[in-house]
């Protein structure tokens, strides 16, 4: 059997969404939340109704949403076979690469990774070869809101996840990463409690339970 996946006991509650804040809904794609995606996250089909139900939270409140899309050409040094560490996934204008079909998508999508990219977070992708970063416009999009706090869900709570909730404390905002609403690639092992020590440190307010012990 295993022992339970988190050592993070306590459960802290999620806020209520209201018109400062915004719901950035990553990478909710098929390749990451289906199966038979190229790079499917153990428990990303189930998240898709949890973070389903955040967007029509946030909606109802008059909360911003937006969401990102992971979009990379077919050879670039983000896959392993190129020289990165991750299978193919998302390749533009392929089936893994579309929204999951049953998101509900009702606000603006930011791509990510498209000029080859590592597009871990949403405000920013970095050249995977000289490092150098570059914004996207989700930033924009929130600055324009008048958002001050960002509440993040979606794929892959280790990855894109954890890396767009640290850019928005790095930009200022009030973060807040509902556990429920995401699941942990762990690439290696225990990554996923990794992530929420780390994301916690930050000062990113993790809540609900945490990531789903395998064999749950
Ligand atoms: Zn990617």
């Amino acid at each position: 059997m295993t022992t339970p996946a988190t050592p993070d006991t306590e459960q802290v509650a999620p806020r209520p969404y209201d018109g400062d804040t915004a719901l950035v809904v990553v990478d909710v794609q098929h390749d990451f939340a289906h199966p038979d995606g190229g790079l499917f996250v153990p428990g990303g089909d189930r998240v898709v109704e949890v973070v389903d139900g955040e967007v029509r939270a946030a909606l109802d409140a008059g909360a911003t949403v937006a969401y990102t899309q992971d979009w990379h050409p077919p050879t670039t040094p983000h896959f392993a076979k190129d020289g990165g560490v991750w299978p193919v996934h998302c390749v533009a204008d392929t089936w893994g690469a579309q929204l999951h079909d049953d998101l509900l998508v009702e606000g603006p999508v930011v791509r990510k990774g498209v000029d080859g990219g590592d597009g871990y977070s949403g405000f920013s992708v970095r050249d995977p070869v000289s490092g150098e970063e570059e914004a996207t416009e989700l930033g924009r999009l929130l600055d324009e809101a008048g958002v001050h706090r960002v509440v993040v869900v979606g794929l892959a709570g280790d990855v894109c996840v954890k890396e767009t909730a640290l850019d928005a404390v790095r930009l200022g905002y009030d973060v807040e990463l509902p556990l429920p609403a995401t699941a942990f690639v762990e690439l290696e092992p225990g990554d996923g409690d990794r992530a929420i020590t780390e994301l916690r440190r930050a000062g990113v307010l993790v809540t609900g339970r945490g990531p789903a012990a395998a064999g749950e």
